[in-house]
């Protein structure tokens, strides 16, 4: 790590100054934002440290944490300290500035968590910051060749050893010996990330007094919405043991992705090659694939579950506690409505019964079953509307019903819901809705499902179903 020190060091004198260029593109300039006078320490620096030669590979994490004193490094002994407040403070600092703040706070006891996606930008920040920087991995046994290879890139580009920690093998043992390699699929993917991520990541915390992660609000549907650039962690134990012995810095919180990639192309770092195929946020490989245009990032990973569970554990101390576990929706008190449209009609429950109950409608329906909080519903609103106004004028009705909270029991007992969103048609007159088959959620793609259905009656239903089920779903195995 003191070679990564040095090389850090060298290379913010030596060229992050010159990168004003790349900085003065506007939302990279606001992420970058950062007075040249905090970098001071940076040249006192580079005359302290000494090289030392990289650690090796077997180097774990947890030994290395509770031994290793980087000379030169300022050991700050850190005063109790009040992180709500500092959160406060800092919330309109830039990622750069927090990434300084706790780089310069916790020394040789903090590491950057690197899960071989976007998270590179964190790497790219604390190089930036010309102070030394450790960065740890969860190598789960489950990752694509694309992310071992960016490993071994961002190894390269900035001259550090990631510092890997491995899943105890009797436990994937015990595992896979049971229920096989891909149990996941059947009974969630939870026991399969608490053996490969979470208690490897437990043990790894234990060797640190705090971590920085790239979590972002805008990244998970409720579970992500609150997370603030500082806090004592709600979950994990750090190097003293117990509760609040562990910080966890999130410098990215008010980040949108956007803007975390126009940084990243800006610096011109390493990524990820499978972003180029579609892949946002990256996993495990049986548990990422791309997402498709009006999808959220999220709804790559473990896209078999229910939106509001696609949490690994990693950060469980996001998810709020609910007084009422019957109604555990991850809800934020207050949410504006969403799907707002003069051609889209808000269903209460009476008025979606009465749909139900109808064997002949006027006019066909076209009905999404959301919640406003829930991120994938966000992402098809522009479809949606878009939809809504060019079926108007077709004389379909497009409407929306609010199906969490107390209404989500009766949706999936009577509107098949099974996550958020799902959209339904009532036909002119089948008495059963049909639900939307596929995750496409563009205009055109939903469009040819009205098309296809819209007229459907009572004894065609069947054909015309499985027909475009067998049109729709070819679209979707084809990515
Ligand atoms: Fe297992 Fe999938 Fe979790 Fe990876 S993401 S640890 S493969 S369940």
């Amino acid at each position: 790590m003191a070679l990564a020190v040095t090389s850090s060091s060298t290379a913010i004198s030596g060229s992050s100054f010159s990168r004003s260029g790349p900085c003065s593109d506007r939302k990279a300039l606001q992420i970058c934002s950062f007075r040249l006078s905090d970098l001071s320490h940076v040249s006192q620096r580079r005359y302290s440290l000494k090289a030392e030669s990289p650690p090796t590979r077997n180097d774990s994490l947890v030994t290395r944490a509770s031994t290793l004193i980087t000379p030169g490094v300022e050991e700050k002994e850190e005063d109790v300290e009040d992180f709500e407040q500092l959160a406060k403070k800092l919330e309109e600092a830039s990622p750069l500035e927090i990434m300084d703040k706790a780089l310069q706070r916790f020394g040789s006891n903090i590491a950057i968590a690197f899960s071989g996606a976007e998270d590179v930008a964190l790497i790219e920040y604390a190089r930036l910051t010309g102070r030394p920087f450790r960065v740890f991995s969860l190598d789960t046994g489950r990752l694509n060749p694309e992310t071992y290879r960016l490993f071994d890139a961002v190894e390269k580009q900035y001259g550090i050893r990631i510092e890997y920690t491995f899943p105890d093998a009797v436990e994937v043992q015990a595992l896979v010996r049971n229920k096989g390699l891909f149990s996941f699929y059947e009974d969630g993917h939870q026991e399969c990330c608490r053996v490969r991520k979470v208690r490897p990541l437990r043990r790894a915390l234990k060797g640190l007094k705090a971590w920085i992660t790239g979590q972002r609000k805008d990244q998970s549907p409720g579970t992500r919405s609150e997370i603030p650039i500082v806090q004592v962690d709600p979950v994990f134990e750090g190097l003293d043991g117990g509760v609040g012995s562990l910080v966890k810095w999130n410098p990215l919180a008010n980040v949108e992705g956007g803007d975390v990639w126009n940084f990243l192309r800006t610096m011109d770092v390493p990524v990820n090659a499978l972003h180029a195929q579609g892949y946002v946020s990256i996993g495990c490989e049986p548990c990422t694939r791309p997402v498709l245009p009006g999808q959220h990032e999220r709804e790559g990973r473990w896209w078999w579950e229910d939106a509001k569970a696609k949490e690994c554990g990693l950060h469980k101390g996001n998810i709020k506690k609910e007084d009422d576990s019957t109604t555990a929706d991850l809800a934020p008190a207050i949410v504006h409505d969403i799907f707002e449209s003069s051609n889209v009609v808000a269903l209460s429950r009476g008025g979606i019964e009465n749909l139900l109950k109808l064997g002949n409608r006027k006019e066909p329906w076209l009905v999404v079953l959301y919640a406003p909080w829930c991120p994938f519903c966000q992402a098809m609103e522009a479809s949606y509307v878009e939809l809504a106004e060019k079926l108007a004028v077709k004389g379909i009705k497009v409407a929306k019903f609010r199906a969490d909270g107390d209404q989500k029991e009766f949706a999936k007992q009577e509107l098949q819901l099974g996550s958020f969103p799902t959209i339904l048609l009532f036909p002119k007159s089948a008495p059963r809705a049909i639900k939307y088959p596929s995750e496409h959620r563009d205009v055109d793609s939903l469009m040819s499902f009205v098309n296809l259905l819209r007229s459907v009656r009572k004894h065609d239903d069947k054909e015309l179903v499985l027909e475009l089920m067998a049109t729709l779903t070819r679209g979707r195995e084809s990515y």
